[in-house]
């Protein structure tokens, strides 16, 4: 059984993975035995991210890059794959919001969620690729959010993004289970981090509406995704693809 959740001998690129809950899938992965790339745009924090997976004896590589940039992200499978020889497991995790009624959206505003969210993800997908088809396979990771299934009044941008992000992984599992890549989405809940610490400064009551609402009556950890992207990045997962996993405390099942 242990073999089937292993990921020694595999690399794992991790956008977003200076943080939040990029940071708990990655120590998941170099947990399970994978190599991790993580990539962010803020050096500072891709440096502290290594050192912590690296403290907990994971093999880890940091690099620069912006997912909503087309060259940026050639260059940064380029290195990872310069550095490990190659890529098994993408996580497309980075991610970014911006809180307001639809109509005080700037247009650059719009852009730059979905340029982040929605095409970055696109982009990241496109680039392994080229390295997972000759290798036989690969396993792909999105990441929805609640805002994939439901609508919010200060988050229309942000809500568009991730629907299209499940739709996207639909269409592209669809496109490369002939490759054996796997693509599935996971829609966390409402996790800590400080994407949700700037929604909950701006809405106090939040936390405590949230706590409310979810089944598990509580608030979750980047931590507890790291169950489901191992899984969806191992074998145990090899005849499943396209779906949409919620890993959010029963918040989506919840009337
Ligand atoms: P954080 O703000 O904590 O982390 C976001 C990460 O994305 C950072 O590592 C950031 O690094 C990176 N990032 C943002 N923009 C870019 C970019 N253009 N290029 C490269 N990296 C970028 O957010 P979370 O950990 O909360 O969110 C992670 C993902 O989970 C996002 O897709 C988010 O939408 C999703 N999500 C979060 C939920 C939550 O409750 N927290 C709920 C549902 C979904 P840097 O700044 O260095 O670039």
């Amino acid at each position: 059984m242990t073999g089937l959740f292993d990921l020694k001998g595999r690399v794992a690129l991790v956008t977003g993975g200076n943080g939040g809950i990029g940071l708990g899938i990655a120590k998941g992965f170099a947990a399970a035995g994978a190599a991790v790339v993580i990539a962010g745009r803020n050096a500072e924090k891709n440096a502290a991210a290594r050192a912590e997976i690296e403290a907990l004896g994971g093999k880890a590589l940091a690099l620069e890059a912006d997912i909503a940039d087309e060259a940026s992200v050639a260059d940064m499978v380029k290195d990872a794959l310069a550095a490990f020889g190659r890529l098994d497991i993408l996580a497309a995790n980075a991610g970014v919001n911006i809180r307001k009624p639809p109509e005080d959206y700037s247009l650059a505003e719009w852009h730059s969620i979905l340029d982040t969210n929605l095409t970055g993800t696109f982009l990241c997908a496109r680039a392994v690729f080229p390295a997972m088809k000759p290798a036989g396979g690969g396993k792909i990771i999105t990441i929805g959010s609640m805002a994939s299934i439901f609508g919010g009044g200060i988050i229309g941008p942000y809500a568009a993004s991730k629907g299209g992000v499940v739709q996207l992984t639909r269409s592209l599992a669809v496109a490369w289970a002939q490759y054996n890549i796997q693509v599935n989405a996971i829609l966390p809940g409402f996790i800590d981090t400080p994407l949700t610490r700037g929604g909950r400064q701006s809405s106090p009551d939040m936390f405590a509406k949230v706590t409310e609402r979810t089944p598990a009556r509580r608030w979750g950890q980047p931590e507890d995704l790291a169950g489901a992207a191992v899984f969806l990045a191992s074998r145990a997962s090899d005849f499943i693809t396209g779906v949409a996993i919620p890993v959010d405390g029963g918040y989506s099942v919840h009337l």
